[in-house]
């Protein structure tokens, strides 16, 4: 039997990152994207960490839906900046901020660190809800980050956020230059969610 669960995002990139996470694991499931639930509403991400503001969009969905429910958080970690920016990854450089803005301004803000100094970690938390006869929310959390550097310019177009400034350890390419399946292997959201996959087993049985 084919259980169906709902990623709760409107990115289609993601949701069809985690329909080839799932199905490479065998799962019996159908991955909804959001937008297939028209009335779904906009979930504010007040959570502390990357896994309570998984957790709140996850909960919020599989709430609205009735389904089991997927959501994940992510954002860059620079060790310069203790951890920042972190769950405001997004919306660094202000509330509506580009891409290229918030990626701009942590550049500027790491000009004058060292070259031995710019460690940074793309971090991932991805979380499945599903609400239980008692209305009570039960969850799977799963979390990963893949370490790295900032460089100085940018490289590379593809991907987005702050892939061109990110070389991952071990690697010549940032993840600005890597195609998206060569990321997804290596990467905090596919390494968390393919994590979260082998938990969800348990669930479907
Ligand atoms: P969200 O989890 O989709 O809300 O993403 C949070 C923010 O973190 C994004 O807008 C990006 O700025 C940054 N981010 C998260 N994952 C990545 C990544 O894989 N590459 C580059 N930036 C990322």
């Amino acid at each position: 039997m084919t259980t169906q669960v709902v990623l709760a995002s409107r990115n289609p990139g993601k949701a069809e990152e985690l329909r080839r996470i799932l199905a490479d694991c065998g799962l019996p499931v159908e991955v909804l994207g959001a937008e297939v639930f028209a009335d779904l509403p906009d979930i504010p991400e007040t959570g502390a960490s990357f896994a309570e503001n998984s957790k709140i969009k996850a909960e919020a969905v599989a709430r609205h839906t009735g389904l089991i429910a997927i959501a994940d958080d992510s954002g860059l970690a620079v060790d310069a900046l203790n951890g920042m920016p972190g769950i405001l990854s997004a919306r660094w450089a202000g509330k509506a901020a580009s891409d290229q803005r918030n990626l701009d301004l942590v550049l500027e803000q790491v000009a004058d660190v060292s070259d031995d100094r710019r460690g940074a970690a793309f971090c991932c938390a991805a979380s499945a809800a599903r609400i239980g006869p008692a209305d009570n929310a039960s969850f799977l959390v799963s979390e990963a980050e893949i370490r790295g550097r900032l460089l100085r310019e940018r490289r590379g177009d593809h991907g987005f956020g702050y892939d061109p400034i990110f070389l991952p350890d071990g690697y010549d390419l940032t993840t600005a230059q890597m195609s998206s399946e060569a990321k997804d292997r290596i990467s905090h959201r596919g390494q968390a969610l393919s994590a979260l996959a082998i938990e969800l087993e348990s669930w479907l049985v």
